[in-house]
């Protein structure tokens, strides 16, 4: 059974006067409560910030969790204006991201967050909506708590570069870190990964899987005992932040690919949603029901 880690206040936490879509988290839960898709969800734990501490700079973590980040700092992350709950829907999302690890590494198997896939958050700042970068604390614990994970493979399929990982494991060799992204999208300064594939503005469909094709192929020479997917629906044509031309049905052929992927390696797989922003906000949902129906066959 896929286990696929949610909390109400994933929606909740960000204020209803703020432009983030954030009624995607709730609408995509209510459409697989729907379907017959094979999913448990589980209701994640609040991070402890000792575990933040392992990708984050001690000094950000206790500002944001006290409250006290700069109007400039929180101007830089966006999701304004925040709410009273802020603090607690990161750490519920953080805490979502670690229960899908553990889960996937304990059933040597597919679990998922519905939420998360923070990549823009960089070890001492946050930033693109993003506050702590998930995929660093889960790669870092994965390492640090699982005597026999030695590696740790970051697929970022996001429209937008996954600079924040890459910077945070920059001199990390046991994390590699792969993103393929629309290069004239934010982050303007983007960072260097093990692998990046910047994509032309209005890449279409065979295009796209016919470069994901070549670089998975890549990959299959990368050593991982764990596989990392951030599987941002924003390379939708529909999408108004991103700039690439996929179809539902390419998005659909994309995260197959990488779900095979990972089966014939026999890997443990974390599912991170990442961004998705289409106008109506139907396609970014469904978009995401795809993906999460797809997992629930893994
Ligand atoms: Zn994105």
């Amino acid at each position: 059974m896929f286990e696929l880690f949610y909390h109400p206040i994933y929606t909740d936490g960000i204020d209803e006067k703020s432009r983030f879509p954030r009624q995607r988290y709730k609408l995509t839960k209510d459409a697989l409560d729907g379907s017959k898709a094979r999913i448990r969800f589980v209701r994640p734990e609040m991070i402890k910030i000792e575990h933040i501490y392992v990708a984050h700079e001690r000094n950000y973590v206790d500002s944001f969790i006290n409250g006290i980040l700069t109007e400039k700092e929180k101007r830089k992350i966006g999701l304004q204006p925040w709410n009273e709950k802020i603090i607690d829907r990161t750490r519920y999302i953080m805490g979502g991201s670690l229960g899908a690890l553990n889960s996937a590494i304990h059933s040597n198997g597919i679990s998922g967050n519905m939420a998360g896939g923070t990549h823009h958050a960089h070890y001492s700042y946050g930033s693109g909506y993003c506050i702590f970068n998930d995929l660093a604390i889960c790669a870092k614990t994965a390492l640090n708590s699982y005597k026999h994970i030695d590696d740790v493979l970051i697929i970022d399929l996001d429209v937008h570069q996954g600079d924040g990982t890459a910077s945070i494991f920059s001199d990390h060799d046991n994390v590699f870190t792969f993103s393929m992204h629309c290069e004239s999208n934010f982050p303007l300064q983007k960072m260097e990964s093990d692998i990046d594939v910047p994509l032309k503005k209005g890449v279409e469909d065979i295009e796209y899987l016919d470069m994901l094709q070549c670089n998975l192929d890549r990959l299959s020479e990368v050593r991982s005992d764990v596989i990392f997917y951030q599987a941002g629906v924003d390379v939708l044509n529909s999408d108004g932040l991103g700039h690439l031309m996929l179809t539902q049905e390419g998005l659909k052929i994309r995260n197959q690919m990488v779900l095979d992927f990972a089966k014939q390696r026999n890997s443990p797989l974390v599912i991170f949603m990442g961004g998705g922003y289409s106008k109506p906000i139907h396609d970014t949902v469904n978009a995401f029901v795809d993906l999460f129906e797809q997992c629930a066959k893994y």
